[in-house]
């Protein structure tokens, strides 16, 4: 009998792309289609209008959470991280509460920092960083290569806060990688995710030597239903570098499984 492969999906997202029930469904269908076990999910906070008009809202981190945690009580196999909107909401004790309340389906907490306009060493970050600490969450951020998101400035606060767990979403976008690699290799508490990395990079983290602080993530379904179609995430799929199945099995869903807390139950 073959065994039914695991993976997980550590990095999605619902949110107005342009209506919630649009990236609702795109995620679930695509879910199934794709064999994903299970997701992490986050409710996007984007918290200032740009000019792409591919918004159809913004909501408040309050808003955003009690809707995210609508869709995994609804649907199995799903999880949520809190995306955090500090540069313009000071409710973090309402956030606390919340979190509290709802522990058993949050995971971890998501900052944005090109969509907040605001570094993740910025001081606004404290509050929800006491928050992470008290309640043992990660925190997932996006990195690229833009003045708010560089990995630099993630790796100072992964300094400074060694007894909180930080994932690197996307390996610093819109570089080589290479950078977030040396960031991995120099902080015990920095980890990765996949979201749009060439495999290339996760040969060249097998070489370095962090290969298993790396998890796959994909932003689905950012690109609709169609996301995981991409061949980036194919190739992922497929195996295309040939990790030894230890390597893979962490990569694809250990790891998650390790850092955000995921039960073995909730992949049933
Ligand atoms: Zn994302």
């Amino acid at each position: 009998m073959k065994r039914k492969v695991i993976i997980i999906d550590a990095h999605t997202h619902i949110g107005y792309w342009p209506t919630l029930s649009k990236t609702q469904n795109d995620l679930i269908a695509s879910n199934q289609d794709f064999n994903i076990s299970y997701s992490l999910v986050s409710f996007d906070g984007t918290e200032f209008k740009d000019d792409s008009n591919r918004r159809g809202k913004l909501v408040s981190q309050l808003e955003a959470s009690k809707k995210c945690l609508k869709f995994v009580k609804e649907n199995k196999h799903f999880g949520m991280l809190v995306w955090i909107r500090p540069h313009l909401e000071k409710n973090y004790e309402e956030i606390e509460q919340f979190i509290v309340k709802h522990r058993e389906y949050i995971h971890g907490l998501k900052f944005h920092p090109y969509c907040s306009r605001l570094r993740v060493s910025d001081p606004r970050l404290l509050p929800y960083i006491r928050i992470a600490r008290k309640y043992n969450l990660p925190i997932l951020v996006h990195t690229a290569s833009d003045t708010y998101s560089k990995i630099k400035y993630l790796e100072k606060v992964a300094s400074l806060n060694p007894d909180i767990t930080f994932i690197a979403a996307h390996l610093e976008l819109l570089s080589d990688n290479q950078n977030a690699l040396r960031a991995l290799k120099a902080n015990p508490n920095l980890y990765g995710d996949t979201a749009w990395v060439n495999i290339e990079t996760i040969k060249k983290a097998k070489e370095i030597g962090v290969l298993d602080k790396i998890m796959f993530g994909t932003d689905n379904p950012i690109d609709g239903y169609e996301t995981l179609n991409n061949p980036i995430y194919q190739s992922y799929f497929n195996n295309d570098i040939k990790l030894k199945k230890k390597e893979y099995d962490n990569l694809m869903y250990k790891l998650a499984m390790k850092i955000y807390n995921i039960k073995k139950e909730e992949l049933d």
